[in-house]
């Protein structure tokens, strides 16, 4: 039966409204392979009665011919989405065995389009990292591997265990989140597809907070289809979210196949950074030509501010981080280290609670918002940010329809080789994808190749806010040129 996992929502949609297979099968049938995979850690709760309750529910509405997009179709949640009844802790000693006493907005969108959740992913603590090392559940496994070479391989973060188990079959698609490149950068380390849709388009309602100004919900998937059939689920209005949009979502995936033909192209000067691999731009130059091929034309531009994004970002995101972190106080919810008198307590838990990349951002967080800094250091960052943004304004005012870059500096690296250098070398993952967070903006990650080494890479195109259609039309046309990427299961 482990063939099922490997049908893309397309195809298992068509399986299931047929009744080739119940919606039951397919459970079982990534419930198995979710088993014989333990060794990747990308679950840190399997939800098998649960998966199984909704399955048969579906199998119902299958009968009646009641299906929804993704009826029947099993999928993960990374663990910084709440889940009714089902434990949730942004993989972080700190919420300890928190179970949430309300679902997340995307999440219950997920479960009214019929989606069945067969456990919580894996990811860094509190979305921060590039590498999924910075859990409290420990690393997660990348499905690949360098050709004739067992060392272990980080599968990017912070959605490391989405991008794993998308990519090893144990999920049909994921949800995760991106704050500074957490969907795209471990989409590209393990050969799927990671779409950050625009600010606005999903609802934060029920996410565990990171940075607000620029954390968003998307979906990991296998192929471009799918992604589009999975955001065209998780995204709509909020009125519980403020900064969520008030549109109608269009059909993603009627975009995906469609003609390519004239949009205009941007590639940037500024994302041929220094000491990029040679493969890395050979990946891009294969991608202009695949865009050209199909009808594109490609123009020239610049981004001036792209070098100050990630120095920007890491003064955001942490202040961000440091005013919504202040929550975890010990007293409401989550661990409690006990003390004699009520500073004790906020000390002694925070102390046992957070990792040590969190509580950095926490003193990075809380200095640069400090008296006397933070004109200097916030206040700063976000004019550059301002700049950021217009730098985006100005080339899709008229000169472009999208930005194509490669999504990261490197393909995967193995496990502890960065993690146990200076932190620096961490967010420098994040080089072309920050920007986009910093905007505003929707990336999309499409596989394109593979290194010398066998490991999968991902190219990058960057949109005009909501315009998300274009960017699964072109993403679809780079799919189709280039191909998919499946590891071979050596975890079995
Ligand atoms: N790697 C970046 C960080 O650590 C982005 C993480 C994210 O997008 N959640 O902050």
């Amino acid at each position: 039966m482990t063939e099922l996992t490997a049908l893309s929502i397309a195809d298992a949609h068509a399986g299931l409204t047929r009744r080739e297979f119940t919606a039951r099968e397919l459970a079982e049938a990534y419930l198995s392979e979710m088993e014989a995979a333990r060794g990747l850690n990308s679950y840190v709760l399997e939800t098998p009665e649960h998966a199984r309750a909704q399955a048969a529910e579906a199998d119902v509405r299958l009968s009646r011919g009641e299906a929804g997009p993704l009826e029947g179709i099993p999928i993960g949640v990374k663990d910084l989405f709440c889940t009714d009844g089902v434990r949730t802790t942004a993989c972080s000693r700190i919420l300890g065995s928190f179970v949430p006493p309300y679902e997340s907005t995307v999440t219950e969108n997920l479960w009214k389009a019929g989606a069945v959740l067969l456990g919580k992913l894996n990811c860094d603590e509190f979305a921060m990292g590039s590498s999924n090392e910075t859990s409290a559940f420990g690393p997660v496994i990348n499905p690949w591997r360098r050709s004739g070479d067992e060392t272990p391989l980080v599968p990017g973060g912070s959605s490391g265990g989405s991008a794993a188990a998308v990519a090893a079959n144990l999920c049909a698609a994921a949800t995760a989140t991106d704050t500074g490149g957490s969907i795209r950068q471990p989409a590209a380390l393990t050969g799927t597809v990671g779409i950050k849709p625009t600010y606005g388009r999903c609802s934060r309602w029920g996410i565990v907070a990171f940075a607000s100004s620029l954390d968003q919900a998307g979906p990991i998937a296998r192929d471009v289809r799918d992604a589009a059939v999975m955001l065209g689920a998780m995204a709509g209005f909020d009125p519980k979210d403020s900064t969520c949009v008030d549109a109608p979502v269009p059909d993603y995936a009627a975009a995906v196949g469609a003609s390519v033909r004239g949009l205009r192209i941007g590639i940037p000067r500024e994302y041929r950074v220094e000491g990029m691999p040679a493969e890395v731009e050979a990946l891009w130059e294969r991608g202009k030509a695949w865009l050209v091929d199909a009808g594109c034309e490609l123009v020239d531009i610049s981004l001036p501010h792209t070098r100050t994004a990630l120095p920007a970002y890491y003064i955001v995101a942490p202040a961000e981080a440091s005013s919504n972190l202040a929550r975890y106080d010990g007293v409401r919810y989550g661990l409690r280290v006990g003390a004699d008198d009520i500073v004790g307590l906020y000390e002694k838990t925070r102390a046992a609670g957070f990792g040590a990349e969190v509580r950095r951002r926490i003193l990075i967080g809380t200095y640069v918002l400090s008296a006397g800094y933070y004109d200097a250091y916030y206040s700063r960052a976000q004019k550059v940010r301002t700049l950021i943004k217009r730098d985006f304004d100005q080339v899709f005012d008229g000169v472009v329809d999208a930005v194509l870059t490669p999504t990261t500096p490197s393909p995967a690296f193995p496990v502890g080789s960065k993690a146990n250098a200076s932190p620096v070398e961490m967010y420098l993952q994040d080089v072309f994808t920050v920007t986009v967070n910093m905007a505003g903006l929707p990336g999309i990650s499409v596989p394109a190749g593979l290194s010398g080494d066998g490991l999968p890479l991902g190219l990058q195109l960057i949109g005009r806010p909501f315009d998300e259609t274009t960017l699964f039309s072109l993403a679809g046309a780079v799919e189709k040129a280039a191909g998919r990427f499946t590891p071979k299961a050596w975890w079995r």
